[in-house]
């Protein structure tokens, strides 16, 4: 099994999310699976042989007063998921929000935790990936961009890489964002809503640790505490820019200038 990566093991996506593995507020019908998708995180780290930094820690959602009108889409939403593994949903109180979210701007009118929720290091974990599979016998290639798949009688026969082209009978597209691109250039319709949203990372410091903890007030902003006793912080609005855009940039122009290196 080869991956072929266009600039680094976790530069895109997979390296910066928030890390959050999160049943707060999600589709009834997905819970199944994100106990699952928990339970496979938490083994991640015997399977590869590497830290990821897998924490339950919890996840809330606090509410200023100018937004309580959401507490009663959460009740509505604990309802829902009763019964199921929902990640121990209750609601918080006022009195609770406060001692949460100390020296919070905004007045607190209660809101949501799911304390079963959990997190991993994204700058652990999307490496730890590549070194568990590596250790399986995977042979990963960075700064490798794929161009394109070669057919045989309409079957797959290989792959074209910016380096040449690798004999396979069969491919996995999994370039994130970019697999659009790919699918749209084998005339394929792959239907995703491409999204930048700001995040950042602070250097350790004390401060509040209640897992992940989202204030939806004057302003939302979330963050959670990483396992270097630093911060991870964002805010919630996201922009999605045009397809067009995307299909105009060179794969070459989107990646940093050195390799990752993998033990
Ligand atoms: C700011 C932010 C915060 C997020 N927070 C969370 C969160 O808290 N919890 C959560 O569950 N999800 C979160 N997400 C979403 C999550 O990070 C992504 O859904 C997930 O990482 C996607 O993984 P992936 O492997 O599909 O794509 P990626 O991690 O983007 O990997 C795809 C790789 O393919 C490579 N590639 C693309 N095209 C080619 C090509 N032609 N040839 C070779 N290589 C190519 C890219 O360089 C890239 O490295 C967040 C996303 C963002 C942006």
């Amino acid at each position: 099994m080869a991956l072929f990566e266009k600039g680094v093991i976790a530069g895109e996506s997979s390296g910066r999310s928030g890390g959050l593995i999160e049943a707060m507020l999600s589709d009834p019908t997905k819970m199944d699976l994100i106990e699952l998708s928990k339970q496979r995180w938490s083994e991640l780290s015997s399977i590869t042989g590497e830290d990821i930094g897998f924490l339950r820690r919890g996840s809330t959602m606090l509410f200023g007063k100018n937004k309580a009108d959401m507490l009663g889409l959460c009740e509505g939403w604990v309802e829902s998921v009763k019964g199921l593994p929902n990640g121990g949903a209750r609601m918080v109180s006022a009195a609770e929000a406060a001692r949460m979210a100390p020296g919070s701007t905004s007045p607190l009118a209660g809101g949501l935790t799911c304390p079963d929720d959990a997190s991993a290091e994204p700058v652990y974990s999307a490496p730890a990936m590549a070194i568990g599979a590596r250790k399986l016998g995977a042979k990963i290639y960075q700064f490798c961009a794929v161009r394109g798949l070669e057919r045989t009688g309409g079957r797959i026969s290989g792959v074209v890489t910016e380096k040449g082209t690798v004999k396979c009978s069969s491919v996995v597209l999994a370039g994130g964002v970019w697999s659009q691109v790919l699918a749209h250039d084998l005339g394929l319709d792959l239907r995703t809503l491409q999204c930048f949203a700001k995040g950042a990372s602070l250097h350790p410091f004390e401060g509040p640790d209640y897992g992940t903890l989202s204030i939806v007030a004057d302003h939302e902003v979330g963050w959670r505490k990483q396992s270097d006793g630093g911060y991870i912080v964002w805010e919630f609005t996201g922009i999605a820019p045009s397809f067009r855009s995307y299909c105009s940039t060179p794969f070459s122009s989107c990646r940093p200038s050195k390799p990752m290196p993998l033990h």
